[in-house]
């Protein structure tokens, strides 16, 4: 299937309002500008898999808090940036009918940002910290991070360490059951912008395919599910193949 038959029979995938769910990953959000981890600026090419999964551990941030914030300072603060013209697309579609839900591991909060309301993160959001003592419940913006004086920092209230509020290696993901459900229930799934490699979203979709066959992958370079995709795009720019969807989708009122 080339590009144009692609893009066609997404939009005719779509175009009757029904059931469709899509599942993102860091891809959709590079043309915001930030990188993804496996890309060829992403961390993990720079400083390989192993040192960047020892780090951002729940483990390792029990016993070596300061070597963890260390690392979160130098590689792990987001840049500020607005939502992709891909983020702003999905927001609209929700709006139309034609997006149920969309399921995220991203951390970035950019799909809320661009004004989608059903969103489903399940690893967290980055410019969230909480307290770590339990029960005390305090909960710290970005900025608060930012300004502390030392590489941790303490909760002013109780003195413990404080925790990003993002899935580390090692814990469990966020709103499990409510992803699973929501990605099985799923008339059409598309997943944008994730190699598909990560568990347990990747493990919802590969359950999905094994019983429906109405999985769209679009995708910059391969992932680990393209074999079961009915169709698999290979986009240039994802904003634009959005746009370009979205263009034969209007084109068929
Ligand atoms: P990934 O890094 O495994 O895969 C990203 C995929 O997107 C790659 O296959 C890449 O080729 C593709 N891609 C890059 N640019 C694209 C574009 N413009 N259009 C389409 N595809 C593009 O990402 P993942 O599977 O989401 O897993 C990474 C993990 O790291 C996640 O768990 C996530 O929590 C975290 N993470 C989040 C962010 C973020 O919130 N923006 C950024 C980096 C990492
Ligand atoms: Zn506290």
């Amino acid at each position: 299937m080339n590009k144009e038959q692609a893009l066609n029979t997404i939009a005719n995938l779509m175009a009757t309002p029904n059931n469709t769910v899509v599942v993102t990953g860091a891809g959709i959000s590079t043309e915001a500008g930030i990188p993804d981890f496996r890309g060829p600026n992403g961390i993990y090419r720079q400083l390989g898999e192993d040192k960047v999964m020892e780090v951002i551990n729940i483990n390792a941030f029990r016993r070596d808090p300061e070597a963890f914030y260390r690392f979160y300072r130098e590689s792990f603060q987001f840049p500020q940036v607005d939502p992709s013209p891909a983020h702003l697309q999905l927001a609209e579609w929700e709006k139309r009918g034609l997006v149920r839900a969309v399921v995220t591991q991203n951390i970035d909060n950019l799909h809320q940002r661009a004004g989608s309301k059903n969103v489903i993160p399940v690893h967290g959001t980055a410019d969230r910290f909480l307290c770590t003592k339990k029960g005390c419940g305090k909960v710290f913006d970005t900025d608060f991070v930012k300004n502390t004086p030392g590489v941790v920092p303490y909760c002013p209230e109780c003195g413990s360490v404080i925790k990003p509020d993002v899935v580390l290696f090692g814990e469990s993901i966020h709103n499990y059951v409510q992803a699973q459900n929501t990605v099985m229930s799923a008339s059409l799934l598309i997943v944008i912008g994730s190699s598909l490699t990560v568990f347990p979203l990747a493990e919802f979709v590969m359950a999905y395919s094994s019983m429906f066959q109405n999985l769209v992958i679009i995708n910059k370079g391969l992932t680990a599910a393209d074999h079961l995709a009915l169709v698999k795009l290979d986009p240039d720019n994802t904003g634009e193949a959005l746009r370009e969807i979205d263009r034969r989708i209007m084109a068929r009122k």
